[in-house]
């Protein structure tokens, strides 16, 4: 049964053939030597398809190499610990990519041989596994003829066919079929791999969110909304996510070149990571006593510190979150209990535990204050 009649599916302005013939010899000249181009095979494509999320291109290429010199084949990554491998990811974000794809790989060892399974119904049970992935790792990897539609192609099919709705969500089921009819065409089946990665990489490199180069387009002289004028109005957007502010006091305990680090074990965000004891604290500017902030690391902690100097707050970002850290030197007026989880790190060495890039954004932090202080 069709999903939808010919007549109300969206239509191109011009053939199949046409727009996927132009599209295919762009890509020919135009496509971006990538390292998981170069060897399409399937781990280094679920890899590929995992770092990509949400993160572009040229930010994955050099954690894409370390990642490979770490995990170079999926049993590697199977056998690996989950910390090592938030390690291995440290610095890209998005941790819970990183754990979906640890847990994939283990599963594909253990329920299929350690070969990325063909079926896209076995492929949707892999955590982090979506409509999308499935689509891109069966394309790309296997060549079967399935659709995919990632931001980039998004923008590209709202401008080229001029879609005024927003396409999130259950909006962008019209374009999921309009793509489902095009990867049946016999052009586009044949090329599945090249037809899909040439729609990312034209939504990526030539119909950009802003000033898109609709001059050195090949679907220039048929798209819809270039001929009114109106691309950079599309596709309409919905109002992206509340943020959500919080404020943090950072112990910062250094020894003999080693700090002490403690693990995130509640938080929702970055649980399973080492960071410097932290306490939360009210929003506003005014932090409290470090009296109060000593009895506090106390309680919360059992960590029984004593502030010697504070710094400038450090600011970071994850998602839709805004972090502001307040940073303090302290010394111990006793170790901790070892029970209670805590460690002492080299963070300039191999790291065996995964620390999250805020920790460095601190001590880069108290490291030109101590500088500007020697200079004076
Ligand atoms: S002509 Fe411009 S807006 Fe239209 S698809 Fe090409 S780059 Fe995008």
């Amino acid at each position: 049964m069709k999903s939808r009649s010919a007549s109300r599916r969206l239509q191109l302005p011009i053939s199949i053939d046409e727009f996927a013939g132009r599209l295919l010899d762009w890509y020919t000249q135009h496509k971006r030597d990538l390292p998981w181009r170069r060897q399409p095979e399937p781990y280094r494509i679920l890899l590929s398809e995992f770092m990509l999320q949400q993160t572009q291109v040229k930010t994955v290429l050099p954690y894409y190499e370390r990642f490979l010199r770490a995990y170079p084949t999926l049993e590697d990554l199977a056998r690996s610990e989950e910390s090592e491998v938030l390690s291995a990811w440290s610095g890209l974000g998005y941790y819970n990519r990183a754990r979906n794809l640890h847990r994939t790989a283990r599963l594909i060892c253990e329920k299929h041989d350690g070969t990325l399974p063909r079926d896209y119904d076995q492929l949707l049970e892999l955590p982090g596994v979506g409509r999308y992935t499935a689509g891109a790792l069966l394309s790309i990897a296997y060549g079967e003829p399935l659709p995919i539609l990632d931001g980039n192609i998004q923008r590209l099919l709202a401008r080229y066919l001029k879609i005024r709705k927003d396409l999130t969500g259950s909006g962008a089921e019209p374009v999921w079929d309009l793509l489902a009819w095009m990867v049946r065409e016999p052009l586009v089946d044949e090329h599945i791999s090249d037809f899909n990665q040439a729609l990312m990489e034209m939504g990526a490199l030539v119909c950009t969110s802003k000033n898109p180069l609709c001059n050195e387009c090949p679907l220039g002289d048929s798209c819809l909304a270039r001929k009114e004028g109106i691309q950079e109005e599309l596709p309409v957007r919905t109002k992206s996510r509340k943020l959500q502010s919080f404020q943090f006091a950072s112990a910062v305990v250094p020894r003999n070149g080693r700090y002490l680090l403690m693990q995130n074990c509640e938080s929702k965000f970055l649980r399973g990571f080492w960071e410097f004891p932290k306490v939360v604290l009210p929003i506003g500017p005014d932090l409290p006593s470090s009296q109060l902030l000593e009895q506090t690391f106390e309680e919360t902690h059992g960590l029984k510190i004593e502030i010697a100097e504070q710094f400038s707050p450090v600011d970071h970002r994850i998602t839709f979150r805004k972090l502001r850290f307040y940073p303090f030197r302290a010394h111990l007026r006793e170790d901790p209990e070892d029970s209670r989880g805590f460690v002492w790190v080299d963070l300039e060495a191999k790291r065996d535990y995964p620390v999250p890039s805020f920790v460095g954004k601190i001590v880069k932090r108290i490291g030109r204050a101590d500088d500007t202080r020697r200079q004076n």
